[in-house]
């Protein structure tokens, strides 16, 4: 028995693979990530930027994003960038920033992997390893990521349904590890003013249908900084796990995705705001 066959009211019959399946494993996994815990009754929130840049900005933005109250620390070394010619990352430079950070502020760490070859490398940074969007489907990378000892956080792929999105978590799963994190981060569709649609709607599904943590990335979902505060909120309200979200000490010089990226000054703000919505939900 690998799936289990799963009817939700009104139109969709999903195949739930069996690990992740909220059927076989009713209560909700705790995801560790070197002492913060998903999917219990907090709500975590993961920001940072999107690439790690130099050692100004990650410390800048690392200290800021603590004090604001982020409990985790993102930032890219290896980042997949639609163009060849565009800042690919600081590769393992970018990783040995990012352990200095976490020793200094005692931040757990998540960085993306993005080849299979890198996984050890990767994984001998961060506290956990992230897998993006682009490479959901990239099955011998998540079978990788099921053996490399440290929480996964897979993002949803751009043309991905949720069927296929809770598979690819499943082969995580499959080959040992049962820490994985799923993060909604935007979907393509007709739509053009924004960058991708925000289906916050998979939220309330996911946790319905799996055990997992859920989180959202406002920041890719939307692709525009001053929408990122309600789509935050509302991810909240519509009951995640946590949030990733993109924070850079300048966003106007970011070398990556600055006109998606909160000041230090909106996210300082945006917390305040999410502790009232979170306590409003009672978590
Ligand atoms: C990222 O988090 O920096 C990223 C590239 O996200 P995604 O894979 O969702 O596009
Ligand atoms: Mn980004």
């Amino acid at each position: 028995m690998d799936t289990i066959s799963c009817n939700i009211p009104i139109n969709a019959e999903f195949t739930v693979p069996s690990r992740v399946s909220r059927k076989i494993n009713p209560e909700n996994t705790i995801v560790n990530v070197s002492g913060v815990e998903f999917g219990g009754p907090g709500v975590v929130i993961i920001a940072g930027p999107c690439a790690v840049e130099s050692e100004e900005q990650l410390f800048e933005t690392g200290r800021a994003v603590k004090k604001s109250g982020a409990r985790i620390l993102r930032g890219g070394a290896f980042k997949p960038r639609s163009s060849p010619y565009s800042f690919q990352g600081l590769g393992e430079e970018g990783l040995k920033l990012l352990g200095e950070i976490r020793k200094e502020t005692g931040m757990p760490v998540v960085t993306e992997v993005m080849d299979t070859r890198q996984i050890e490398l990767v994984s001998g940074y961060a506290d956990m390893v992230q897998i993006g969007s682009r490479n959901m489907h990239n099955y011998p990378l998540l079978k990788e990521a099921g053996m490399c000892g440290k929480p996964v956080l897979l993002k949803r792929g751009m043309m991905a349904t949720i069927e296929e999105f809770l598979l690819a978590a499943e082969y995580i799963l499959h080959h040992g590890n049962d820490q994985v994190i799923l993060c909604e981060r935007g979907i393509r569709t007709f739509e053009t003013s924004t960058r991708n649609t925000l289906d916050l709607s998979a939220v309330p599904m996911l946790k319905h249908l799996s055990h997992l943590p859920v989180i959202v990335d406002p920041s890719h979902g939307t692709g525009l900084r001053w929408m990122v505060p309600f789509m935050a909120k509302a991810a909240v309200a519509a009951g995640a796990d946590g949030l990733i979200i993109e924070v850079h000490y300048n966003p106007e010089k970011a070398l990556c995705d600055g006109h998606q990226s909160l000041s230090l000054d909106e996210f300082a703000g945006l917390m305040t705001d999410l502790d009232k919505i979170a306590l409003a939900i009672g978590r």
